[in-house]
């Protein structure tokens, strides 16, 4: 897939988000990039099953996609499509929450609020990613 069908399907999810959230700005970054990212901004561990991770700037919420990272993890899978929008509803549910994770524990069960919450509006983006976990 290419970045800019990555970034359509993220602005479309972002349209199906009836939450107020400030809208956050969407970028596909290199894995070498994404991966040194991640490491700084987030405790959230598996890095070879993160697809996708926001980040809070000092101006606004950024969202950051890996492709390489999407493609391996949706190989297998028809509909890679439904998978990016379950990413980014995920993310964009982390916006909303506001939660600041500091310790493992805390971070864990912000997971786990996020999850619930797309169960409960999205139940068919719930179940793509209920596979990865
Ligand atoms: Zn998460």
């Amino acid at each position: 897939m290419e970045n800019k069908e990555i970034l359509e399907i993220a602005e479309f999810t972002l349209k199906r988000f009836t939450h107020p959230i400030e809208k956050p700005v969407f970028e596909v970054m290199k894995k070498t990039k994404f991966v040194k990212y991640l490491k700084d901004s987030t405790i959230e561990a598996n890095l070879e099953k993160t697809p996708a991770f926001v980040a809070h700037l000092p101006d606004g919420e950024l969202i950051v996609f890996c492709n390489e990272i999407i493609e391996q993890l949706t190989s297998n899978m028809k509909d890679k499509r439904k998978f990016i929008e379950a990413v980014t509803m995920h993310e964009l549910f982390h916006i909303w929450n506001k939660h600041r994770c500091v310790t493992s524990e805390e971070a864990l069960m912000s997971e786990e609020e996020v999850h619930e919450e797309i169960k409960k509006e999205f139940p068919g983006l719930a179940k793509v990613l209920e596979k990865f976990e």
